[in-house]
């Protein structure tokens, strides 16, 4: 696994639509759009991102060089009931949602009722035929946080929507892969999985928020 302690002091670029604001005393990352987990909002609109809830509002916390400029395409998979979606879509362009359990997409549909730009597809991300036909080509950032045995592999399989100087943003849960096995043993068998399709730029240990869960910033290969 490559080395991850540079990422926490990178200081990386905030996108367009991110700031960070003080909420209850405490500065945290935050966008602006309507309220979806019972996150703190501020006078003028802009919702506390809780990086314990969030992988990704983790790796920002952490410092990740995430690539992230603000108003581009984003096919996210494993979009629950939107947690983190709604804050992507908040600051991002077109947002495809794609989540395989009935239950948490209706909660998901109703975040998009609030967001013109945030489309959800009751979708298996292992299948990404299934819904190849309405995610354009070309997208700018794939957000993947499935937990779910086999990340790598539908890392793998989803490069076919990135555009060719696209980003991964990647969460890896250990415990979905092998519950009994080292974390950092899974780390290195999903990198070396991904390295078929992906270029590695950046990994982080997001332990701070997320046990044994790696955060991956890549580009394809
Ligand atoms: N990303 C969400 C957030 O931050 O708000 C939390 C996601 S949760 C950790 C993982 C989600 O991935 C679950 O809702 C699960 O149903 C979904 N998932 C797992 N495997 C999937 C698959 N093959 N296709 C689509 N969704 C999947």
């Amino acid at each position: 696994m490559s080395d991850d302690s540079s990422a926490a002091d990178a200081g990386a670029d905030l996108p367009d639509g991110v700031e960070r604001r003080t909420f209850g005393g405490r500065e945290r990352f935050s966008t602006r759009g309507a309220r979806v987990y019972g996150e703190p909002v501020d006078a003028d609109g802009w919702r506390a991102w809780d990086a314990g809830r969030s992988k990704l509002g983790a790796m920002l916390e952490l410092g990740m060089d995430t690539g992230l400029v603000g108003g581009e395409s984003v096919l996210y998979l494993g979009a629950a009931s939107g947690t983190t979606v709604s804050h992507v879509a908040d600051f991002a362009g077109p947002t495809y949602a794609v989540e395989f359990a009935p239950r948490p997409v209706r909660d998901l549909v109703g975040v998009a009722e609030d967001r013109d730009n945030l489309f959800p597809l009751l979708k298996d991300a292992r299948d990404p035929e299934s819904y190849a036909h309405v995610v354009e080509s070309g997208i700018d950032c794939l957000v993947m946080d499935v937990a779910t045995r086999g990340q790598a592999t539908v890392a793998v399989r989803n490069r076919q929507f990135l555009a060719d100087d696209g980003r991964l943003l990647m969460a890896v849960k250990a415990r979905s892969e092998d519950v009994t096995a080292e974390p950092d043993d899974v780390f290195d068998d999903v990198l070396a999985e991904l390295d078929s399709a992906y270029e590695l730029l950046e990994t982080a240990r997001l332990d701070r928020f997320h046990a044994d869960h790696l955060g991956i910033v890549a580009r394809p290969k």
